[in-house]
């Protein structure tokens, strides 16, 4: 995958209350490796947006192209996390991150190791035989993108992926969610309410205004050194600027 294309996009919802315009004309080139943030009012149409990059949902008019090509043949390029991170409670850490690769028939020596590796990598091998529950909430999201990244998807979908989290842990999961990406080298899309978790994630935030969803301004993120770490980022003088910036957009739609 190199290039992802939302090519003006609308979404309408039917219901016997009536229609509700959740997304109007929102078009957005995300590139391979480029991890792109959404923030905007709640009820934007955010979700709604990766519902429809992600194919779960049709939109009303407007195509999603994956290398100039329909959406329709690339369902198995995606990978998501999501606030929950949907481990089975009842299977250990091996087993669960092994079980996207056992429904998929995709259980080969080759991404069997890959796991172990990333399990190693991301320091969860010496829990492999515990169950969720006996994990942190970091942890576990971890395990969960292991999970995800298992089935080697190009573009991952994450919807507010560290909102169940408190604070001090979502700070370090961010941190640590980041780093495996950047290794691993994905693309991202994120949805999050969190404008400091955009900033310091991101290269792109996109700022919906509120329903219906358009696209009110694009904000280019550049710490000028891409070595700085999300928590680093936070201390840079950047940070501040940029935060006024997106707050001030989130403001005035106020
Ligand atoms: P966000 O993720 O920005 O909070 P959503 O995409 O979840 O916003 O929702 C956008 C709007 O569309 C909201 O007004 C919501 O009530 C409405 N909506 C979402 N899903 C449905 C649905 N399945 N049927 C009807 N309306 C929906």
């Amino acid at each position: 995958m190199n290039k992802l294309e939302i090519k003006h996009i609308f979404m309408n919802y039917h219901s016997m209350a009536g229609e509700t315009e959740a997304i109007k004309d929102v078009s957005l080139i995300v590139n391979k490796g480029d991890f792109v943030s959404i923030v905007g009012p709640s009820g934007s149409g955010k979700s709604t947006l990766l519902n429809i990059i992600a194919g779960l949902i049709k939109p009303s008019k407007g195509k999603i192209l994956v290398d100039g090509q329909n959406l329709e043949n690339f369902s198995g390029q995606f990978g998501y996390m999501f606030q929950k991170d949907e481990l089975f409670e009842w299977l250990n850490i091996y087993k669960n991150v092994l079980i996207g690769l056992k429904v998929k028939h995709r259980e080969t020596p080759s991404n069997i190791k890959k796991i172990e590796e990333m399990l190693k990598e991301y320091k969860l091998l010496e829990f492999k035989n515990h169950y969720p529950s006996e994990l942190s909430g970091g942890m576990r999201q971890r395990a969960s993108l292991i999970r995800t990244l298992a089935l080697n998807p190009e573009i991952l979908i994450l919807d507010e992926p560290f909102s169940a989290l408190d604070y001090q842990s979502r700070l370090r999961a961010s941190d640590e969610i980041y780093k495996i990406i950047k290794q691993e080298g994905k693309t991202v899309i994120m949805v999050t309410h969190d404008i400091s978790e955009a900033i310091s994630m991101s290269q792109r935030i996109i700022i919906f205004s509120k329903r219906p969803a358009k696209i009110k301004k694009e904000i280019s993120i550049d710490f000028k050194d891409n070595s700085l770490t999300p928590l680093q980022k936070r201390a840079d003088p950047r940070f501040r600027e940029y935060f006024d910036s997106v707050w001030k957009e989130l403001e005035i739609d106020e």
